[in-house]
């Protein structure tokens, strides 16, 4: 009873490997070779939201600074 090798499969996306016995990705290797192979991973849904320009309104007023006027 050698039947390790038939529950094997490889994973349509990045070919790796992968067993298919308790596997919830099957016949994929992760959530993310499904969501690939679905063109979830490009969709607004799975985007990472980009937080970088969070920043913009906290510029700091240094008018002080310039006290030349008086
Ligand atoms: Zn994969």
């Amino acid at each position: 009873m050698n039947l390790q090798t038939s529950k094997i499969k490889k994973c349509p996306k990045c070919k790796k490997r992968v067993k298919g016995e308790g596997n919830k990705w099957r016949p994929f290797c992760s959530e993310r070779c499904k969501m690939l192979d679905l063109g979830a991973w490009a969709s607004e849904d799975y985007k990472i939201p980009d937080e970088s320009d969070e920043y913009g309104d906290e510029v700091e007023n240094n008018g002080d600074a310039q006290g030349g006027l008086s």
